[in-house]
């Protein structure tokens, strides 16, 4: 049997904090495997407050004091369903109880967050919490630049270049740039990427982000954003 096999919600229980002998005879009685699971302690004496203090003070918004650890942001959000180990309630519980070695090892995974603000909108307390998730993805990218996903700086990038030169999102265009530098062209293929497509031009989106060209007198606007990007 697995180790903590019989621990309820097993995934959300680092193993390293499971204490299970294998074979374990007590007083005669032998209590191998489940029957003598044990969790270590969760008091944490080495604690970083700083992230706490930084995450606080560069929040324009609503403050996470508020949070009640209620889990409708995790609950109601577009990609803790579809991506492992992202969950913004787990988030801002770490980051107010100073465990940042937690949040630094889940850095690629915090950058996840596709901004739909859809936590924000669930959440009872009103803390807003899309704004909390990306201001800790911020205060990682200062701290472990290292850990942030590969394909996040190429999108940064990518978005960054898209968006000086010609003043509007041309989504294709911009899906189709970002793919072809990180060395997927391949997907561009996919069934599913073949069916937006193909729905994009259907409803004259295509045609219609096409004819729009660039905002007014774009090539003056252009240059302030350039020099603050
Ligand atoms: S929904 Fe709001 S109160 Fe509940 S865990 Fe998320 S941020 Fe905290
Ligand atoms: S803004 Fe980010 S954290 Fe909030 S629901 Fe959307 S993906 Fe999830």
């Amino acid at each position: 049997m697995p180790k903590g096999a019989g621990i309820i919600e097993r995934s959300l229980v680092q193993d390293d904090h499971i204490l299970e002998h294998e074979n374990l005879v007590m007083d005669g009685i032998d209590v191998s495997g489940r029957w003598n699971t044990m969790l270590k302690s969760r008091v944490h004496a080495d604690r970083d407050l700083d992230a706490w203090d930084t995450v606080r003070q560069n929040l324009v918004a609503t403050s996470i004091d508020n949070c009640i650890q209620c889990g409708m942001c995790t609950a109601g959000c577009t990609v803790a369903h579809e991506v492992e180990g992202f969950n913004p309630r787990q988030f801002i519980y770490w980051v107010r109880t100073g465990r940042t070695e937690e949040l630094k090892n889940q850095a690629d995974v915090v950058w996840r967050c596709v901004g739909c603000y859809i936590c924000t909108h669930h959440c009872p307390k009103e803390v807003n919490t899309a704004e909390v998730i990306e201001t800790i993805g911020q205060w990682l990218r200062t701290v472990v630049p290292e850990r942030m996903d590969r394909a996040f700086h190429v999108n940064h990038q990518v978005y960054r270049n898209h968006l000086i030169s010609r003043g509007r999102l041309n989504l294709p265009l911009l899906q189709t740039t970002f793919l072809r530098a990180l060395g997927r062209q391949n997907e561009l293929f996919a069934p599913e990427m073949k069916k937006t497509a193909l729905k994009m031009v259907g409803d004259g989106r295509v045609l219609k982000t096409l004819r729009m060209g660039r905002p007014h007198r774009w090539r003056k606007n252009r240059q302030v954003l350039g020099s603050e990007a």
